[in-house]
């Protein structure tokens, strides 16, 4: 079973940065990933770099990571560095950021276009030491051997022992200024971790155990039953290793394909779909219904109005794309159950 080696948890770690990251200076310089909210909550100005350091505010406003925005970070740190590769890599923000980090530290390492290894075990050669530092909860990415791209056709995993970090700092405080609206939207995907890891075939004892510890935890925060930030770090680090011991399901594979198209982003895509599935996840979507309800979140109606023929036909392909979620979700004749014709169905009402 592959596990993050090192684990650093508590309020106020974040102060404890630069002598963590200082026995891996003599590896060489380090690259700092941070999301761009952190101009304003002033995280940047905190950072422990050097004047060798390399540090990329990332603008995660417009779109979530594409494979082109990797390659060109990529090519442009080594043509800064003259070819020079850092000793370390971190990723501050949410899930974009981390996975951007995670995304570039393989992509100085294996040649080509990141396209080439999104996919299941395509990595060729060891990536640099990485560290995640997660600023918002729920998408699990500091526990997951996942890295979510973009590119034109598809949004879709590099699946690889590769893309888990080295080492990730959890420090609940920096959960601090998240609005709440996106504290749902990604906690609720660490809520859909839970529910279609432990409801899928490809789960083993330790994804079950993660997967239920991890929706005890988010239950507690979103149905507002007293669960702490400190709670909901935990629990997006236990959603992100209950989907490395078993699998995404339904609501990922569709969720894709409304991403891809519409542009809606990960956690508020994941509502949308996750609203329409209670004939696949009867236990949960009445849980999850409760928690929109408890929250004051209202889902937007009808998003798949506009769509015409052409942009259905490339969500329909996108979700026959995760062919691995579906077989854990529904078994090997998942294609008998999840028709296109079910698909557009379920994508209609949405
Ligand atoms: P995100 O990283 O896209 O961030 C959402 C917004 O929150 C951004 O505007 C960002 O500026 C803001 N933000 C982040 N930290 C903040 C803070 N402390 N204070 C105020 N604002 C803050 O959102 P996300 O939901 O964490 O990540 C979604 C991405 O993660 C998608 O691209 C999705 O595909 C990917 N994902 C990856 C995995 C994986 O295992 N690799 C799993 C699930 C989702
Ligand atoms: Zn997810």
């Amino acid at each position: 079973m592959k596990q993050v080696p090192k684990v650093i948890f508590g309020r106020g770690s974040f102060k404890k940065l630069s002598e963590v990251i200082s026995t891996y200076r003599d590896d060489g310089y380090i690259i700092f990933f941070i999301d761009h909210a952190h101009k304003k909550t002033g995280l940047v100005d905190l950072l422990p770099s050097d004047k060798n350091d390399l540090t990329f505010v990332i603008d995660t406003t417009s779109h979530e990571p594409k494979t082109d925005q990797v390659d060109l970070l990529r090519d442009e740190i080594l043509k800064t560095k003259n070819q020079e590769l850092p000793g370390l890599i971190i990723g501050i923000g949410g899930g974009s950021t981390m996975d951007i980090s995670k995304a570039v530290s393989i992509m100085l390492t294996n040649e080509g276009s990141s396209r080439l290894y999104q996919g299941w075990d395509l990595v060729k050669k060891p990536p640099i030491t990485k560290m995640g530092i997660p600023t918002l909860s729920g998408a699990g990415t500091e526990a997951s051997r996942t890295t979510v791209l973009s590119a034109t056709d598809k949004k879709y995993g590099i699946n690889s022992d590769q893309s888990m970090f080295n080492i990730v700092m959890m420090d609940p405080d920096l959960l601090e200024n998240v609005p709440d609206d996106q504290k749902f939207f990604t906690g609720m995907d660490c809520y859909i971790h839970g529910v279609e890891a432990s409801e899928g075939s490809y789960i083993n004892t330790f994804g079950s155990a993660y997967a239920k510890q991890s929706l005890e935890l988010c239950t507690k925060v979103f149905l507002k039953e007293g669960g702490t930030n400190d709670d909901l770090m935990v629990a997006s680090y236990l959603g992100g290793a209950s989907v490395t011991n078993s699998e995404a399901g339904v609501v990922h594979a569709m969720s894709y394909g409304i991403s891809l198209v519409l542009g809606y982003r990960h956690g508020l895509a994941n509502c949308i779909v996750f609203r329409q599935l209670e004939e696949f996840y009867p236990k949960h979507v009445p849980v999850f219904l409760k928690m929109l309800e408890i929250n004051n979140i209202v889902l937007p109606e009808n998003v798949t109005k506009g769509v015409n023929r052409e942009e259905m036909s490339v969500m329909i392909e996108m979700t026959y794309r995760m062919a691995r979620p579906l077989t854990s979700a529904l078994g090997d004749n998942w294609k008998n159950i999840l028709t296109e014709e079910k698909i557009e169905e379920l994508y209609s009402k949405m």
